[in-house]
This record gives structure tokens, C-alpha cells and sequence, in this order.
């Protein structure tokens, strides 16, 4: 069995530098606490816990000396609350989301109404949200643009992990509807890499697995992608997952892996990977 690595996988700049940034200063002797998971990998946030960063889901909860917004930002409220506490604010959002934010704000003195495309309960679109006064609305797929209400300028933007193709679906649909948009693909580079790399990946071998938290949104639009070339895309969060039927008739095996996943992970399905197909050769 071969196994091919995606071209480009785990962990983006904006998830890495959030790590870094916390490790720096538990490192320099800070009581470090995060506002919400730092990253949407089970596995990396407990190392992260056993190496004393805390998490806690609200400004009143935080009680060490720093507190790391994490790389999908937070709401002005958020910033307001940390800052009447006097607490270290090491803000780590990431310059993407920032870019998002910004062009919420923009959105909002053009009168027009924001429009995400994304999911709604996602902490990067709700600290969007908080950067745009007026109602706003959040939609996942095209299917849902006829829901929004008549007689508005629609004002575009995609959350970072989305498909570039499910945004442009939406575009397309609003532009059906309404006479007036404007539209900004906010698609990171990062994302966009990642699923071009394992979109091209997964057409060319027999099955294939994504590394990454269940709960990640990267990691399960990265095997909805995968899933559309090769059937056999399993998405798995450790090596003891790798199961023996997973691996049947399998020539060509192919691992990508989504922006919130470390490369220690990734390395762990190889090992379990190389191992069994060694023992393969044996029997
Ligand atoms: S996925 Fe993109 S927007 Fe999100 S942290 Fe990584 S680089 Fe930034």
C-alpha cells in the first residue's frame, strides 16, 4: 500500500502563531487562560491544558494573568470586559478574520446588510457578528438565500473555512434575487490550499483519510470535499481509529488533514499506518 501525503496539510499560520503566542507566555511564567478552545483539535487541547493553559468560555471566568483571544477573534463586548478586568490581552485573532471584521464595519457605513456565508453558531462568525450593528444574517447554502428578506443590499463575505464553491453558489443566488450586492471572497489562502491539495489528492487514490477534530469545521468541509472525488474518505481524530476494513483492496492511500491539526497528530496516523502495512507484507 502506498501512502501519499497531501501536498499541504495541518496546522495554518493563524493557529500556529495562537499556540506559539500562549506557549511564549506561559513560558515567561504567565498564569494563561484562553477564551474558548485555542484550537478545534480534542487531542492538542489537552497537551495544552497538561501544560497549564486553561480554558474558560467567559471574560468573568478568566481568572490568571493573561488571556489569548484566539485566531477567530472575539466580539468588542469581548475586548470591552477583559479590559475593565485590566487583564494582558495577548489577542491572537487572526489577520484573515481581522480582514473580516474590517470589511463588516465597511459593509455597515455602506448601509448595506451583512451576509456570511457560514455557520451560524461558529465562534469566527459570531465575532464577525459583533463588528456589524445592524441585523445580519448567517446562510450555509444557496438553498437558503430564499429565506432572506426583500428590499436589502446584500453585503457578502464567507467565513474563513468555507468552500470557495459554496460561496460562490451563494453570490450566484443572491445575485438572481436582488439588484444590488457586493461580494468579498474571504476564503483564506490557508483553507483554500488545504482543499484544492486533498480535492486533488482524493481523485487520485482508492481511499482516504482526514485528520482532524470531529468538531472542526475545516476538517469536515475538507472530507465533504474529498468525499465528492473518493467515496472512501474517513475522517478520523486518532491513529486507534485506523481500522483494518478501512484499508481493504486499498492500493493507494491517500492523508490530508485540516487547519486545527497539529503535525505530532498527523504524524501518529502515518506511524500506525506504515507499521500495519509492514505487517501486511509479513503475513
Ligand atoms: S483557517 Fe485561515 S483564517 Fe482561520 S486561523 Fe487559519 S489562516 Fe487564519
Amino acid at each position: 500500500m502506498q501512502i501519499i501525503l497531501s501536498d499541504v496539510l495541518g496546522f495554518c499560520f493563524g493557529v500556529s502563531r495562537a499556540i506559539a503566542l500562549a506557549e511564549e507566555a506561559l513560558a515567561g511564567g504567565c498564569a494563561v487562560c484562553t477564551l474558548g478552545s485555542l484550537v478545534h483539535n480534542p487531542q492538542e487541547t489537552a497537551r495544552l491544558a497538561a501544560a497549564g493553559v486553561r480554558q474558560v468560555e467567559t471574560p468573568e471566568a478568566v481568572d490568571g494573568d493573561a488571556v489569548v483571544i484566539r485566531a477567530h477573534g472575539a466580539r468588542p463586548e469581548t475586548f470591552d470586559a477583559l479590559r475593565a478586568r485590566r487583564l494582558r490581552i495577548i489577542d491572537a485573532t487572526c489577520p484573515f478574520v481581522q480582514k473580516s471584521q474590517r470589511i463588516a464595519r465597511r459593509f455597515n457605513k455602506q448601509g448595506m446588510t451583512l451576509v456570511i456565508v457560514g455557520h451560524e453558531n461558529h465562534p469566527e462568525v459570531q465575532s464577525i457578528l459583533g463588528y456589524f450593528p445592524g441585523p445580519a444574517h448567517v446562510v450555509a447554502s444557496p438553498d437558503e438565500v430564499a429565506a432572506l428578506p426583500g428590499g436589502i443590499t446584500p453585503g457578502i463575505i464567507a467565513q474563513t473555512t468555507m468552500p470557495e464553491e459554496t460561496f460562490q453558489a451563494v453570490v450566484d443566488a443572491i445575485a438572481a434575487r436582488y439588484p444590488r450586492f457586493a461580494a468579498c471572497d474571504t476564503v483564506c489562502s490557508a483553507t483554500r490550499e488545504r482543499q484544492e491539495a486533498a480535492r486533488r489528492l482524493a481523485a487520485q487514490v482508492d481511499a482516504i483519510y482526514i485528520v482532524g477534530g470531529r468538531h472542526s469545521s475545516n476538517t469536515n468541509r475538507l472530507a465533504e470535499i474529498c468525499r465528492r472525488a473518493c467515496p472512501r474518505t474517513v475522517l478520523i481524530e486518532t491513529a486507534e481509529e485506523i481500522t483494518l476494513a478501512d484499508l481493504s483492496g486499498v492500493e493507494k492511500l491517500g492523508i490530508a488533514a485540516g487547519a486545527s491539526t497539529p503535525a505530532w497528530l498527523i504524524q501518529t496516523v502515518i506511524d500506525r499506518l506504515e507499521a500495519l502495512a509492514g505487517q501486511a507484507q509479513q503475513s
